[in-house]
């Protein structure tokens, strides 16, 4: 772990660091679930030449199995809200929109969660530019998250990011392979951008050293997504979001999606297999809240998964021939 006299963090990341040491101390839950978390067992499958890990993490059941419907949505409190989130939750102040929580139930050593002050729906769109300055805010040490409302947020009418420390996604280290792998590499808007295909995860990947450019060449894969998909609506994604200050770009990891959970999470008895994938697990660590799941989830089981939530190989084709027409 790292100390509070680590110096290489940002500001912002000195601060929020800090923040997790004192609620750690101050706040039961919080500090035990951290301290339980030294403990998780966890296991590592190679699918092709990518790692994909597996987390039994109890305390993750709550998030893996929300009812994330309108209806249990407008039935409970909303616990990102300031009046609604416990007495022992403390938080600090990214800007006049955002704060910073730590999240009680982690799984990062660090994790914590960026929420909208005000309580308005989960959707990207007029926020990327909001999580690309906060990558920055962060740098190297963190990456910022983003489930979409449909697709692993389990607060859907609240709007929030997530981060987490750096080196522990196994994703981070297979970034460049999946540039090499990708079946097209356009420039979109000053920005590279990478339809890349590892043979389980169709990934957009854009970079580049302006955010408000990324901006645009995301917008281009939102319509292209909305159009194929025939919705307007945010389509199903998740995205993980990285700033090196070396080259000082942005990387996002757009993860594209077919559905939200698999066939097997709505199985009943001995087939059924809790696992509810959003931008951690296909970053290549699987969360799963049951020990039974964890024990008997095999490298098929996971592959199949994987191929099952992302799009076919074709759907990647046709969204990189739909962004490079408006080119
Ligand atoms: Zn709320």
């Amino acid at each position: 772990m790292n100390t509070l006299t680590d110096v290489k963090y940002t500001p912002l990341g000195n601060e929020i660091v800090a923040l997790l040491d004192d609620q750690c101390k101050k706040w039961e839950l919080c500090g035990t679930n951290y301290r339980n978390l030294a403990s998780v067992k966890s296991k590592e499958f190679a699918i092709r030449d990518k790692i994909v890990k597996l987390q039994w993490n109890p305390a993750r059941l709550t998030s893996t199995a929300a009812k994330v419907d309108a209806r249990s949505i407008s039935e409970r409190k909303c616990f990102l809200c300031a009046e609604n989130r416990p007495l022992e939750q403390a938080g600090v102040d990214y800007n006049q929109h955002f704060t910073v929580l730590v999240n009680p139930f982690p799984i990062f050593p660090k994790h914590y969660t960026i929420i909208h002050k005000r309580h308005i729906p989960q959707q990207i769109e007029t926020h990327l530019i909001e999580m690309l300055n906060l990558s920055r805010a962060l740098g190297k040490d963190f990456v910022v998250f983003y489930n979409g409302p449909q697709c692993g947020a389990s607060a859907p009418d609240h709007h929030h990011f997530q981060a987490g420390n750096i080196g522990f996604l196994p994703i981070e280290n297979e970034i460049v392979a999946m540039k090499h792998q990708a079946m097209a590499t356009l420039s979109i808007d000053h920005t590279n951008s990478w339809f890349s295909n590892d043979g389980f995860r169709k990934v957009v990947i854009i970079e580049g050293d302006d955010a408000s450019n990324i901006q645009s060449a995301f917008q281009r894969v939102l319509v292209s997504l909305q159009k194929l998909r025939a919705v307007n609506t945010e389509p199903l994604l998740n995205i993980l979001s990285y700033y090196s200050p070396e080259t000082r770009k942005n990387t996002i990891l757009v993860l594209l999606r077919e559905k939200h959970r698999p066939a097997c999470y709505f199985k009943e008895g001995s087939g059924q297999i809790v696992l509810s994938p959003a931008a951690v697990d296909l970053g290549g660590v699987c969360i799963t809240p049951r020990q039974e799941d964890f024990d008997k989830l095999t490298i098929d089981d996971l592959r199949k998964i994987f191929i099952e939530v992302f799009p076919s190989d074709e759907f990647l084709f046709q969204l990189q021939n739909e962004v490079s027409s408006m080119l």
